[in-house]
């Protein structure tokens, strides 16, 4: 059926029951689950792009850790008296384990075929250096070491093994240096992109659609339902979808969207755009001798997620080697965006925890502008912190993604800066939207289990034998019980072909 919309332009109209905006990880794994749920349910996602994963969930665009909580220390905090807790790394963990149950379930259905295109195993390590630091990292251990999730984990500070694990942390670097190492065997390094693409061949084959080079410029709510206006991009007819339900998973696109909607639930919420950069080298001499994520302690002011790593990727099937991101300011929300995007996100309502955020984050802002200012030779330096003998020569710099970082006014009504997602739910569940970017992919499932919770709680328990089919141990905690989460661990392990979790001798 054909619409006007307007004088000059006609619209195809369709109706359908739920409207998925962007075509990234998050929309793509609530498609999925709900063609699990209910078969019947008609979804149609709407992509600005010519295909799928183009933004963050690109592999190029993020740094596919498997985030587990085993090597970054964000999730891993100081306390006052030297202890560290670890209880966000242990969540993070648990997460991450209901995302293996899917893929793991996919994989057991025959519905993802070979998990080695989305998922290698690649340790998980963190690395340090100096007394302070390698004080934190032996805090960090004694805190993690008895807990089940991290019953693989090994920690060192002798040079000499830490160089078994991976010899480039190693290699040129001063033996009296005082060095720390965790390492996990049984973390991993996904290609998201890869899964995004299976899980919406997935959907398609159910039936469902896809729609791309369709860019949505409005929801609007219409009785009980909502009409979604899109145009084409390539100046084709534009498309009117009537669902009954809208998610909004267009990454950094995400609040507009949803401020358009008119819900109150979006007012207050700002973004701080960070780009970032990654030094990537093919060279198989270095490859050869790199398998592992190695996270380090951030710089003072930077972003936590922004911490330089030394990762061993595989990218389409190709091994690099990358490290990275170098953090950047862009006033873009997406990496296909537009430099008026951040201007053109301020609204009355915003404006002023925006403000209070720009204020109350100088080192931030400072570490912002001195990471683009970064020669090749401190680019250089950097690295080799990691790496001792890296050749610049060997590396070149790639652009990765944007991420749109949270702006939220706090109990007292202040802007403060978070890093991590937000789900925002409005009129009674029928609209919902996905802001923020970590630990992001990694957790989509369980981001999606919490959607599902807020806006279909009235199908929820009919879907529930079906959800515990599918992710067994959702709602347990498998930190509390040291036999499911071996056995846990090591059946999605043997079924998706990565490491298990050898308990360690010591
Ligand atoms: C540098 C970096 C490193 C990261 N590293 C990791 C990591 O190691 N591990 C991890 O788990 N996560 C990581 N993340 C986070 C992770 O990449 C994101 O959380 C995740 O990809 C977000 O998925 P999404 O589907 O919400 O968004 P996206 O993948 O950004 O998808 C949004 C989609 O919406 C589309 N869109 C936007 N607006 C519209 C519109 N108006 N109409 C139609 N379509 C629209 C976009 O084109 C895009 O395709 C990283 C992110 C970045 C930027």
């Amino acid at each position: 059926m054909t619409l006007p919309l307007s004088n000059r332009q006609s619209a195809q109209y369709i109706e359908t029951d739920v409207v998925l905006i962007g075509a990234g990880i998050m929309s793509a794994t609530l498609a999925l689950l709900l063609s699990e749920l209910d078969p019947n349910l008609r979804t149609l996602i709407i992509e600005r792009r010519p295909g799928s994963a183009e933004e963050s969930s690109n592999p190029w665009n993020n740094a596919g850790t498997g985030h587990a909580g085993l090597c970054e220390l964000n999730y891993s905090i100081e306390q006052p008296d030297g202890t560290v807790d670890v209880s966000k790394a242990a969540n993070i963990n648990e997460q991450f384990q209901l995302t293996r149950q899917l893929w793991a379930y996919l994989v057991e259905q025959g519905s993802l075929q070979n998990p080695q295109t989305f998922i290698n195993s690649t340790p998980h390590m963190t690395f340090v250096t100096g007394e302070d630091h390698v004080a934190y990292l032996r805090a960090r251990w004694d805190a993690m070491r008895d807990n089940p999730l991290f019953a693989a984990m090994r920690y060192s500070e002798n040079q000499t093994e830490i160089a078994e694990w991976t010899p480039l942390l190693i290699a040129g670097r001063a033996t009296e240096t005082t060095v720390g190492c965790s390492y996990d065997p049984t973390g991993s390094d996904v290609d998201f992109g890869v899964l995004t693409k299976e899980y919406l061949r997935i959907v398609a084959d159910r039936g469902n659609e896809v729609m791309y080079n369709f860019e949505v410029t409005d929801t609007a709510s219409a009785g009980k339902s909502w009409l979604v206006k899109a145009k084409h991009t390539g100046g084709g007819h534009g498309l009117v979808v009537k669902a009954k339900k809208v998610f909004v998973g267009a990454g950094g696109y995400a609040l507009h969207l949803l401020q358009r909607s008119g819900i109150p639930e979006a007012n207050g919420y700002g973004l701080f755009p960070i780009s970032g950069q990654f030094l990537t080298t093919s060279k198989r001499a270095v490859i050869a001798q790199h398998n592992a994520k190695v996270y380090g302690k951030a710089s003072v002011g930077a972003p936590p997620m922004s911490v330089p790593h030394l990762d061993a990727r595989v990218i389409d099937g190709e091994h690099y080697v990358l490290f990275g991101p170098f953090a950047g300011s862009s006033p873009k929300f997406l990496k296909h965006g537009s430099i008026f995007d951040l201007p053109l996100s301020l609204r009355t309502h915003n404006i002023v925890p925006m403000l209070q955020v720009a204020r109350d984050n100088l080192p931030l802002v400072s570490y912002l502008a001195s990471q683009i200012l970064l020669s090749p030779t401190k680019q250089l330096a950097a690295l080799q912190q990691f790496y001792p003998e890296a050749d610049l020569a060997d590396w070149t710099m790639v652009s990765a993604g944007q991420r749109a970082q949270i702006i939220k006014r706090d109990a007292a009504g202040r802007g403060t800066l978070q890093f991590g997602t937000e789900l925002v739910v409005g009129a009674g569940g029928t609209i919902s939207g996905l802001l923020g970017a970590s630990p992001g992919a990694s957790t989509a499932a369980p981001i999606m289990l919490g959607l599902l919770e807020k806006c279909f709680a009235d199908q929820l328990d009919t879907w529930r034998p079906q959800l515990a089919k599918i992710m067994p141990t959702w709602g347990t905690s498998l930190a509390n019980d040291p036999v499911l989460a071996a056995a846990t661990m090591s059946r999605t392990a043997e079924v998706l072909g990565i490491q298990p979790p050898t308990p360690r001798h010591s």
